[in-house]
């Protein structure tokens, strides 16, 4: 599904050559906060880590 997120986390189940293959994306503040002042303080939820250790 064609949905316009570029990402750069190489080692998400989702990305895919610069892109996200997600149907969707849920972005949060990192502290679990409502207010991110940031984008550096933001982060994807829906990341799912490929390589589990
Ligand atoms: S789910 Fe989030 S972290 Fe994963 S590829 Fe998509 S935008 Fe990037």
């Amino acid at each position: 599904m064609e949905n316009n997120i570029k990402c750069s986390v190489h080692d998400c189940l989702y990305w895919d050559n610069g892109s996200c293959s997600a149907d969707g994306i849920e972005v949060m503040v990192s502290d679990g906060s409502q207010i991110a002042g940031s984008e550096l303080k933001t982060a994807c939820k829906t990341y799912v880590n490929q390589r589990p250790e």
